[in-house]
């Protein structure tokens, strides 16, 4: 079953970023209103989230977050029941991360609970708590520490040396990362990160947890983007259907599309909606400039495609046509309401 395992987590987590994603994910659910990610070359060997949430529960034995289980595939507390599974929308799939990283990593969480009087580290390996060193119980251990949950992801793919040899570079790796970070830092106002490579003295990424998204746009991309954006919403009740989003007005253009999308808070691709936005921006740029965009939508979860493959980030969504045309006619009104 070992190999199995850890095939199937070869899949969901192909690139360091994948499960930096996943981690992110969890410490915003755990509401968490600060993250500080630490990397060491690419992610590849050191993935580190600290976050200031909720913490996990150690102690109660018939709780799903009991600290033991953590790591096994399907432990989760965001679901009341299993048949939830069919409606859980751009979640893509539950309870997994944790235990697919442990198949294809050295994983340690340290977290703490406000109702806690310490905070407890365990150790994992294969979707079951391990010892860190051969001498050592596996029984997770108090220590001091504050409340919140850290996650700690060391030598990842150490057991899969083929992936282990796709990579080439540690830089593209941490690009990837940077680029995944700033997305969220962008998306999750009210919430501070930093990101750090290990070792640096300055931060790659900082934002506190009072900037507003026009500031987070402006240190993540730029002042000459964030001076040019203009906001637009929209809304329909037939499918729960919300759109919030910054679009970059025609005096911006690049040579390349940004698109940060978002759908019921999580970061994802959709090739269709890339596209036409590309198109209907193009009418306003007679040389055919490209976009910056930041979209976040909300969906009822029912009508998001939960079969996609969690490493293709690609969605699809019922109604996918009228949506997008409602998010077009969005753009082309607020982009030519611009004095160009
Ligand atoms: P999922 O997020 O789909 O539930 P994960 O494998 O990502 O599955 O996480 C398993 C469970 O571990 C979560 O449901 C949550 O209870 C707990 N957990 C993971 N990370 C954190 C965190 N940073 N803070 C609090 N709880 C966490
Ligand atoms: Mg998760």
């Amino acid at each position: 079953e070992d190999v199995v395992n850890k095939i199937a987590a070869g899949e969901i987590i192909v690139a360091p970023v994948h499960a930096l994603k996943e981690l992110i994910e969890n410490a915003v659910d755990a509401g968490a209103t600060a993250l500080e990610i630490l990397v060491k070359e690419g992610g590849l060997k050191l993935l580190q989230i600290t976050d200031n949430g909720h913490g996990i529960d150690v102690r109660l034995e018939h709780h799903k977050e009991d600290l033991p289980i953590l790591c096994e595939r399907f432990t989760t507390s965001k679901l009341k029941e299993f048949e939830d599974l069919n409606s859980i929308g751009t979640y893509g799939f539950r309870g997994e991360a944790l235990a697919s990283i442990s198949h294809i990593a050295h994983l340690s969480v340290t977290t703490r609970t406000k109702e806690s009087s310490c905070a407890w580290r365990a150790h994992y390996a294969d979707g079951k708590l391990a010892s860190p060193k051969p001498s050592q119980s596996a029984e997770p251990k108090p220590i001091a520490g504050r409340q919140g949950t850290q996650i700690t992801v060391e030598d990842l793919f150490y057991n899969v040396p083929s992936r282990r040899k796709a990579f080439r570079s540690a830089s593209e790796e941490y690009a990837k990362i940077l680029d995944m970070v700033g997305r969220y830092a962008i998306h999750c106002s009210g919430v501070a990160f930093s990101c750090k490579k290990h070792g640096d003295s300055s931060t790659s990424i900082s934002v506190s947890a009072t900037a507003g998204s026009l500031e987070r746009i402006k240190q993540i991309h730029g002042r000459a983007v964030a001076n040019e954006l203009v906001s637009f919403k929209a809304e329909n009740d037939r499918w729960g259907f919300k759109c919030d989003a910054l679009i970059s007005s025609a005096n911006y253009s690049s040579k390349r599309t940004t698109i940060l999308l978002f759908i019921n808070h999580r970061s994802v691709e959709s090739q269709v909606i890339k596209k036409a936005v590309e198109q209907t921006y193009a009418t306003f740029l007679p040389k055919g400039g490209r976009p910056f965009i930041y979209l976040s939508l909300e969906i009822e979860p029912q009508r998001v495609d939960v079969n996609v493959h969690p490493t293709k980030r690609e969605v699809h969504f019922l109604n996918e046509d009228e949506i997008v045309s409602i998010i077009c006619d969005e753009i082309r009104t607020s982009l030519g309401k611009v004095d160009t």
